[in-house]
């Protein structure tokens, strides 16, 4: 697997967050009214199971390309990456020509 970049990792961590809610969400309103309860209650869990996968993606590339350190602060993620790193002040550039 390629590796991530951090803007990349940031676009791809948010949707996979995003998308896990909305699954999450949907599937406990419905199991909630009986609706095939087996069916949503599997894809609750799935939901589940995406926004914890995002936010390990988060975790593990949204690191300064420089130092490595991670570019956010205590456990929350960020919804964009700061323009200067937090642990060694390196300028944090997009990649070019995107
Ligand atoms: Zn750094």
């Amino acid at each position: 697997m390629k590796k991530l970049g951090c803007f990349q990792a940031c676009r791809y961590s948010n949707r996979m967050v995003i998308a896990g809610t909305a699954v999450a969400v949907v599937s406990i309103l419905l199991w909630g009214e009986g609706i095939l309860p087996v069916l949503f209650g599997v894809l609750a869990a799935a939901g589940v199971a995406i926004i914890v996968a995002g936010c390990v993606i988060g975790n593990r590339f949204i690191v300064c390309p420089h130092c490595g350190g991670p570019l956010y602060d205590g456990p929350r993620l960020p919804t964009h990456i700061p323009q200067y790193c937090p642990n060694c002040g390196t300028k944090i550039e997009p990649p070019g020509g995107g």
